[in-house]
């Protein structure tokens, strides 16, 4: 009973991988779910295909990815009735991303009734965070009574790497801090000290702390009550500009940063004045936590952007040498796990994400099954 199925249900979207023990038996994505000309008409008959075309004998569990635990997640959750009501309960707080995990859960349950079905939260990693750094300094019972708080997320990446990375510098992972780097589509940094976080970049929601493809990062909230009192945009166009028109698509016009990276290096100055600031923005955060974690043994880029993009990892980290920090440029050109030279004070890492083996392992787990 090694079999695990990871699920990531997006809002037209499945995302599936079948795992015996660390091996991929299967994976796929089921796409334009419900749309004309789609791959199925709902989640049911995709899940239901799925089953048809996989080998599920031996399933020991299903695990979902749920962006948002809340408060009350703080670790991977078999599912019942009352959990999902609380999983339903959060959506105002992720209400692009948990009605769509919620609609995978119900259908697995109902199609697969006999396998528990464990939902696996990107916020759970961050509960860790003590009080200081999670909490905002406003009126403590207005944030008490809306659940105001840092929640973050990337929680699953961020865990499996730091984890990942400890075994690459051959220390327990009890005994190792590390700030990572998330740098994909979204984008967030955590300082992980000997294998909790202790803090992280993303907030209430996903869209502060780092430039992202199409989210701004951090701003300066009073350009919300700016835009809408001197510009009259509604709030939901505000919404849309930060989320779906800002980082790169806004400072750039292009979300994908290999594209821009490729007009950097080509010398449009657009694209160069938008790498810069994504670069100063990964400085400013990993500055943030070498001070939050006091001793800090590896930097860990991952994601797209971070196993991939040498000049990025180059640029974020350049001039760090009086801080323990630098970068070997050929070990950094030919992307291999650690880019720092022999000896370095701070090693720096670059370890591609495995978020789905980590959902199927926290699975595993939460079952009472380690196999
Ligand atoms: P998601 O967050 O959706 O999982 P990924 O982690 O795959 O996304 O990251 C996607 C980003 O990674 C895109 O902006 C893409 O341009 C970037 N990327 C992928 N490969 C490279 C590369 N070789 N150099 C620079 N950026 C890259």
């Amino acid at each position: 009973m090694s079999r695990v199925l990871v699920l990531n249900s997006g809002s037209s979207s499945l995302r599936y991988r079948l795992f015996d023990g660390a091996e991929v038996l299967a994976k796929g994505l089921v796409q334009r779910i419900g749309e004309s000309g789609g791959d199925a008409a709902d989640h049911g008959e995709a899940l239901r295909r799925l089953m048809d075309e996989l080998d599920l004998t031996g399933l020991a569990a299903v695990g979902h990815r749920v962006v948002h635990g809340g408060e009350r997640f703080t670790t991977a959750t078999v599912v019942d009735d009352a959990v999902l009501s609380a999983i339903e309960e959060l959506i105002p707080l992720a209400p692009l991303h948990n009605p769509a995990a919620l609609t995978g859960l119900r259908v697995a349950r109902r199609l697969l009734p006999d396998v528990p079905q464990v939902a696996v939260f990107d916020t759970s990693f961050h509960s860790t965070i003590p009080p200081e750094g999670a909490l905002w300094a406003i009126d403590r019972e207005v944030a008490a009574k809306w659940g105001i708080r840092r929640y973050g997320f990337h929680g699953t990446s961020h865990a499996y790497v730091s984890r990942e990375t400890a075994r690459l510098l051959g220390k327990p992972a009890g005994e190792t801090n590390v700030i990572t780097l998330h740098l994909g589509n979204g984008a967030s940094a955590a300082a992980v000290r000997g294998g909790r976080s202790v803090a992280t970049s993303m907030g209430l929601t996903p869209l502060p702390g780092l430039v992202m493809g199409t989210r701004s990062g951090d701003v300066d909230p009073s350009l919300i009550f700016h835009l809408h009192r001197e510009a009259g945009m509604p709030i939901d166009e505000i919404e849309d500009l930060l989320t779906r028109r800002s980082g790169m698509a806004g400072l750039a016009g292009d979300n994908d940063l290999r594209s821009v990276e490729e007009r950097c290096l080509a010398g449009d100055p657009e694209a160069t004045l938008a790498i810069d600031v994504y670069c100063r923005r990964i400085r400013e955060y990993t500055g943030s936590y070498l001070a939050v974690l006091g001793r800090v043994d590896a930097i860990t880029f991952t994601g797209g952007v971070g196993e991939n993009s040498r000049t990025i990892r180059a640029r974020a980290l350049a001039g760090l040498e009086a801080l323990g920090i630098s970068i070997d440029p050929e070990r950094n050109a030919r992307n291999e796990r650690v880019i720092s030279p022999d000896g370095s004070p701070i090693a720096v890492c670059a370890v591609p994400t495995e978020e789905e083996l980590e959902i199927a392992s926290e699975a595993r787990k939460a079952i009472g099954s380690e196999g």
